[in-house]
């Protein structure tokens, strides 16, 4: 396999472009916009949105494999071209369960993996018995943050989704409501699964957001072993099941006795792998074209004791060259390795880039005094 079609052109398939260049491989990305990151590194582009299957057909006819970066496909339209022979990896199948948040649940759920309660939001049931706050969830298509909203009591729930209807013209019955948990800390864990069948795992993280958006990852998670051998069996469970042929994301809630809950899988690399990048013998992205080209996998062991990625986030009050002089800062940084998406719209919140720092040590004070030093030289320098 020489030739990879990326579906989505943002950060994720940025993040590929070296990776390609070691193995030898060309990409070629669908995507909307010409300023779209992957667009600088890609080979060629079908410039169209992700959900365009007929942009798919003209893709397929470049490549000899199709992977995603973006699961807001059209399932339905892509059987077809999987139908006249077009490789998809991973395979059609093993998304189809993952793409709404309430199959997804069920999924997990079904395969014996401990996930927070949750019910479909009925028209004459919004109150589920769960008590509040509750988790309110728009079922497809969320990401960051977008379309979670934790609502303390029943009278902003029946406000929140009526203004979700009439905003969005999403009904009912496309919203997901769970528990709410209150988790002592969220771990994640990437997992790559070969066509062979061989998984690997990379160390688990413990994962820092803020309003549902992801600010920090730690790798490692300061967890027992015992702990992580739970979150690698999880993986193993999921990527077996599913028959991946690629690299899946896992998000976890930790609760303070010890549960560790499934919260929510992302089927492709993952915001939570960005330090495998430096930190790893094999980074998510490579990892994630070995597996869909056919090839065994890399180690995904880390090469130093561990590591802490932040990532930058759009402010509203900064102009372009703001973030420039920050960003030479961050790089003066002892062991920093800083990534810029190259974005043109800084929107606020926005992930525009991160940064991973390399350590020495595990030590909580040394991470949290890196966490600062980025932090402020980001939002408040
Ligand atoms: P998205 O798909 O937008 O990333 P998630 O379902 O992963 O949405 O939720 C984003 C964040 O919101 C989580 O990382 C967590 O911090 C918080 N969150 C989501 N679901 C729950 C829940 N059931 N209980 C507590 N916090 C939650």
């Amino acid at each position: 396999m020489k030739r990879v079609g990326v579906i989505g052109g943002g950060q994720l398939a940025w993040m590929m472009g070296g990776a390609a260049r070691k193995l030898g491989v060309e990409l070629v990305v669908q995507t909307p916009s010409v300023n779209d990151p992957a667009v600088a590194i890609a080979l060629d582009t079908v410039f169209a949105s992700v959900d365009d299957a007929i942009a798919t057909a003209q893709l397929a006819e470049k490549c000899d494999v199709i992977t995603f970066e973006n699961e807001f496909v059209n399932l339905d339209a892509l059987s077809l071209l999987a139908h006249q022979g077009v490789c998809f990896r991973p395979k059609l199948e093993a998304l189809a369960p993952l793409l709404d948040k309430y199959h997804q649940r069920c999924y997990l759920r079904d395969l014996g993996l401990s996930v927070p309660q949750f019910f479909a939001v009925e028209e004459d049931r919004s109150n589920s018995g769960l008590g509040f706050p509750v988790v309110l969830k728009v079922r497809r298509h969320g990401y960051d943050g977008q379309g979670t909203f934790i609502v303390k009591d029943p009278e902003t729930l029946k406000q929140k989704i009526k203004s979700i209807n009439t905003k969005s013209r999403i009904c009912q019955k496309n919203l997901l409501l769970e528990e709410f948990v209150p988790f002592e800390r969220e771990l994640a864990v990437i997992a790559a699964r070969s066509v062979s069948g061989e998984v690997v795992t990379y160390p688990v993280v413990e994962t820092q957001q803020e309003e549902q958006v992801c600010r920090r990852v730690i790798a490692p998670a300061h967890i027992t072993p015992e702990l992580a051998a739970e979150v690698e069996d999880i993986a193993h469970t999921l990527l077996n099941s599913l028959e991946v042929v690629g690299v899946f994301g896992i998000e976890l809630f930790l609760t303070a006795d010890g549960k560790v809950l499934v919260n929510e899988i992302a089927p492709r690399t993952h915001n939570s792998g960005h330090f495998s990048l430096d930190a790893c013998e094999t980074s998510q992205f490579e990892q994630q074209l070995r597996a869909v080209c056919g090839l065994s996998l890399g180690s995904p062991a880390m090469h130093c004791a561990g590591a802490v990625m932040v990532n930058l986030l759009g402010i509203s009050t900064e102009s372009k060259s703001d973030y420039f002089s920050k960003l030479s800062l961050l790089q003066q940084i002892p062991q920093a390795h800083v990534y810029w998406y190259g974005k043109i719209e800084p929107r606020i919140g926005r992930k525009l880039g991160h940064v991973t720092v390399l350590l020495d040590n595990q030590q909580a004070d040394s991470v949290s005094a890196i966490v600062n030093t980025i932090e402020s030289i980001w939002y408040f320098s």
